[in-house]
């Protein structure tokens, strides 16, 4: 084992390998107050990469409902509960202390728990690196198991809560949660592979199976945390999501060979994703990049976070939460940031609405925007304090300098001219 730093733990932890960090790291925003399943991504991702035989309940992006719904089913509950129990064997409480740490290296504070490769350690699983299980067949049957389906009231169970539903929680929710490969830092996946099959790539940091060694031990199914590398029985092999790398490499003749948001990101027709490579320091922190969307996002305001961050693998996803869940919920999800997130989502600064508008009007990677300031027209208030609210315009620039997006706050309105008054 060795110890790496893990900033969104605030701490160093143990891994099975020394730290070695890309110079660039693959990495996401969704805004899951935006998504309305509509599975757009899902079948973007399925009809390019995991439309082959065997590969029919493959899906490596995946919408699901939340809290009953997984793919693969009830995947999150399983995890927690196992970590759970290795809290309570090992006599210890899997807690955050918000105020410790170095603001700069632990931004949600320091966690005082165990990750799942310390409880895998400390119950001296000698064939597991770290906590994990394999789903059975059936629990990999539905990418959206439970559709829709929300909570009910908390006092009656067999009943509909008529009670309106008002911010800032409401009693009866569900919300959706969009799931692919984290292309974690300290992926659990390639820490499990005996055959040395799994590998990141020191470029972009995008985490792959090698398909000429994998023998399917499946050892990377069972102790991914995120369920996933999957299993395809036709080849007997695992896979999982590649990123669309060569989207991410410039490939794709669209972008004339700067790097393109992948699939699944591009085609989101609810504009909740935003997707970039990211300079990583050598002890795994972002480095400074103050005008990059995804650095501004995470590091400055901290209105997204990670998924899971207690797991231990510094997934490179990051989500902005639903207003309407209850918080302690979303703590166990998303770290003790929550509050902090969502009230900057529901108040957004000058610069955060403008830098929201960004989502998705650019297929080219944007690197670098620039704001260019617009008259006020809004005031109101949010909350009981006063917001206001300007037309900015916001610029994105690819990794060339080029300009690649132009948006303003205020959707511009366009009146059809009288004498082509219903036309096309
Ligand atoms: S395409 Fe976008 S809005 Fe539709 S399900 Fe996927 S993430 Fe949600
Ligand atoms: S999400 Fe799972 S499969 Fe993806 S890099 Fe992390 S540990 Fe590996
Ligand atoms: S990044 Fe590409 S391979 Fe991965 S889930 Fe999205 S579309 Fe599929």
């Amino acid at each position: 084992m060795s110890e790496v730093y893990n900033w969104q733990l605030g701490r160093p932890m143990s891994y099975p390998h020394p730290q070695a960090t890309p110079q660039w790291q693959f990495a996401f925003v969704f805004n899951t107050n935006r998504c309305i399943a509509c599975q757009t991504c899902t079948m973007a991702c399925k009809s390019t990469w995991t439309f082959s035989k065997g590969q029919e309940y493959m899906w490596w992006n995946n919408v699901e409902t939340k809290p009953y719904g997984g793919y693969p089913q009830s995947w999150d509950v399983r995890i927690l509960e196992l970590l759970d129990a290795a809290h309570r064997d090992a006599g210890r409480e899997a807690i955050w202390d918000p105020a410790a740490g170095e603001a700069a290296k632990a931004p949600y504070g320091v966690f005082d728990g165990m990750t799942i490769f310390e409880a895998a350690r400390e119950q001296a699983r000698r064939e597991e690196v770290a906590l994990g299980y394999e789903p059975t067949d059936l629990e990999w049957r539905s990418p959206n198991f439970y559709e829709d389906t929300a909570t009910g009231s908390n006092a009656v169970r067999d009943r509909l809560n008529l009670d309106p539903a008002t911010l800032p929680e409401h009693q009866t929710w569900f919300f959706y949660l969009q799931r692919l490969c984290n292309h974690c830092s300290y992926p659990a996946c390639l820490a499990a592979c005996p055959r040395r099959a799994i590998y990141k790539r020191p470029e972009d940091g995008i985490v792959l199976i090698d398909q000429q060694r994998c023998r399917g031990y499946r050892k990377c199914v069972a102790q991914c945390p995120y369920k996933k590398p999957m299993f395809r029985a036709t080849t007997r092999v695992s896979e999982k999501c590649i990123a669309c790398y060569p989207r991410i490499e410039g490939k794709d003749p669209l972008t004339e060979g700067e790097p393109m948001e992948t699939r699944c990101m591009a085609a989101c027709v609810g504009k909740i994703r935003m997707q970039g490579l990211v300079q990583v320091g050598e002890d795994g922190t972002w480095a400074e990049d103050r005008q990059h969307p995804l650095y501004f996002l995470v590091q400055v305001e901290k209105v997204a976070l990670p998924l899971y961050p207690q797991f231990g693998t510094q997934p490179n996803g990051y989500y902005i939460p639903p207003r309407w869940v209850p918080r302690p919920y979303l703590r166990q999800m998303f770290g003790p940031g929550v509050d902090a997130a969502i009230e900057k989502y529901t108040r957004p600064s000058r610069e955060l609405l403008a830098v929201l508008q960004l989502f998705r009007t650019s297929q080219t990677m944007v690197f670098r925007y620039e704001i260019i300031e617009g008259p006020k027209v809004l005031e109101m208030t949010i909350d009981g304090q006063p917001w206001s609210m300007y037309n900015d315009t916001v610029v994105g620039y690819s990794r060339n300098g080029r300009e690649v997006a132009r948006v303003t706050v205020e959707e511009p309105k366009i009146e059809r001219d009288a004498k082509h008054y219903n036309s096309i």
